[in-house]
């Protein structure tokens, strides 16, 4: 039996897992290349949180789930993100879709960011993915004899990681 695109009216085969929470959870609904593409640009994993409520997230340690569990699991959100990042098969985080910071204009949230990527403000988009790549590769429990001590270090990459994504992704 083949898995059909969850996509409305899509009939194509659904070969990608999209996360459907913004969560450690599990679930994912399956797409379709075309989907996936779509899905991947829109996704974000700040979309309906606030400034206030994205610089608690990105600051605290409290509000990281302390289950971790399935943190190192293939279905996982931070995986999938990963993946997708580490390993641009669909070009998502392709530098012509993200534009440069305009040097004047750098939010708070950004600046955070940017200091839990160790980068400075003057960095480009290839520079921030290339960055990303490297810390996730040495920070990650597969490099570390699955050791996950380095596992909030990790989520808070992830997440610096999303909130640039968010702010020099092209609409
Ligand atoms: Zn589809």
């Amino acid at each position: 039996m083949k898995i059909i695109c969850d996509w409305e009216n899509c009939n194509e085969i659904g070969a990608y897992k999209a996360p459907v929470e913004k969560d450690n959870s599990k679930k994912y609904r399956l797409l379709c290349l075309a989907h996936i593409k779509i899905f991947n640009k829109n996704w974000n994993y700040f979309e309906n949180m606030n400034d206030q409520e994205i610089e608690f997230f990105i600051k605290s340690d409290l509000t990281w789930h302390k289950s971790t569990k399935t943190f190192g699991s293939s279905d996982n959100f931070f995986n999938i993100l990963w993946n997708n990042a580490l390993d641009d098969k669909l070009n998502i985080f392709k530098s012509s879709n993200f534009k440069d910071f305009k040097r004047t204009k750098v939010s708070q949230q950004d600046k955070d960011a940017l200091q839990v990527l160790e980068l400075s403000q003057e960095v480009k988009w290839e520079q921030i993915h290339a960055k990303f790549k490297e810390l996730v590769k040495k920070y990650h429990p597969d490099k570390n004899q699955g050791d996950k001590k380095f596992e909030d270090k990790l989520k808070k990459i992830t997440l610096a990681f999303s909130q640039l994504k968010k702010t020099l992704g092209k609409k």
